[in-house]
């Protein structure tokens, strides 16, 4: 029997799966079809590549930025490079922006070198019979494990391992913020001199010019756009149904940048209904001996790349 599944190949899942496969064998499952979960990369016909999810990573404590300057050694990181405006003039420390040296998933793929992992493998259903976990796939086929991860938000965590979290657990004020994003092409453009604009705006937040990455060369300008909080909780319940929502933000973009209107090629819409949690639960990790079973990811403590990161040492630690 595989020691340990783990739940998700975001940065939490793949960091945690990294480090315990050094000890025991591992069995990575994702819904999705491919690595990241929110750093995740999208790919479209004619070479149309997106980070649409994780946009760049500010390393803050020490164990972290160790960590980063060894994936940026390896070449697996980058550094952004360029102009990044910011018009909410906020004042921050100015500090690298590292990002994947192919795409923003890179990360997630050196931590899964050589693990077992199966995508589009949604687990529907987990069961402890006191020996063993059995876990339940969309498809109906089971799997035995002794131990089990979970690196879901919140949310989802709720849904599929209620009967075994402790009830302080389950009483959790967990808030995660919706993000609605949009990509867009233009044609015909010439390379900017611009990598991201923050904007003060009531609809558009930010946009990142994916050339500005400096992965492929093109006369096609790609742009991940990313809407305010306000508006796309407003907005996240409709984005499916509503294609207005869509062109909102592209015409929001088009009028704050001057892009011309008819050089759109290309557009697409993602909802992230779980983005985001900008209060720390007093938890780092979970780990919970009497079911052989842990919980990391970034809603414990922190909105970033950097909470997942640290969440999934935690544990490996508590395991250890
Ligand atoms: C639009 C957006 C922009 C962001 N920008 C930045 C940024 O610039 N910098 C930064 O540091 N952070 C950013 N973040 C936050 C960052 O993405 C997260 O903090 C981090 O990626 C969370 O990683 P995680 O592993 O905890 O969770 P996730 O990445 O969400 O991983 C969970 C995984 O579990 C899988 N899963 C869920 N349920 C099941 C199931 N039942 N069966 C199988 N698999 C399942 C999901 O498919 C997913 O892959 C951004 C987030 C969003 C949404």
């Amino acid at each position: 029997m595989i020691d340990f599944c783990i739940l998700g190949s975001g940065i939490a899942g793949s960091t945690i799966a990294n480090l315990l496969s050094k000890k025991y064998s591992v069995h990575l499952f994702d819904k999705a079809r491919g690595p990241g979960g929110r750093s995740s990369n999208k790919k479209f016909k004619n070479n149309l590549i997106f980070d649409h999810g994780v946009q760049y990573i500010s390393p803050k404590s020490e164990l972290f930025s160790k960590y980063i300057k060894k994936l940026y050694k390896n070449k697996i990181l980058k550094i952004w490079e360029n102009n990044h405006l910011d018009f909410t003039y906020e004042k921050k420390p100015i500090s690298n922006k590292f990002i994947g040296t192919k795409a923003n998933n890179d990360l997630v793929k050196y931590n899964l070198k050589g693990i077992k992992k199966s995508f589009t493998s949604p687990i529907s259903k987990i069961y402890f019979n006191n020996y063993f976990w059995e876990i339940t796939l969309k498809d109906n086929s089971t799997h035995q494990f002794k131990f089990l991860i979970l690196t879901c938000p919140f949310p989802q965590l709720k849904k599929l391992a209620k009967n075994y979290l402790d009830k302080k657990i389950l009483k959790l004020k967990v808030n995660m913020e919706p993000n609605i994003t949009v990509m867009v092409a233009f044609k015909n453009q010439k390379e900017l001199p611009i990598s991201s604009i923050k904007f003060d705006d009531d609809i558009l937040a930010w946009a990142a010019n994916e050339n500005s990455k400096k992965r492929f060369r093109s006369n096609i300008n790609l742009w991940t756009l990313q809407a305010t909080l306000k508006w796309s909780k407003k907005k996240i319940n409709k984005y499916k149904i509503d294609k207005s929502v869509m062109n909102q933000l592209i015409k929001r973009f088009i009028k704050l940048t001057g892009i011309e209107k008819n050089k759109l090629i290309f557009k697409k819409i993602h909802g992230w209904k779980y983005s985001y949690n900008y209060k720390k639960t007093p938890y780092l990790s979970l780990w919970n001996k009497k079911y052989n079973l842990g919980v990391c990811g970034d809603w414990l403590n922190g909105p970033k790349v950097e909470n997942a990161w640290l969440s999934a040492n935690d544990l490996a630690k508590k395991i250890k």
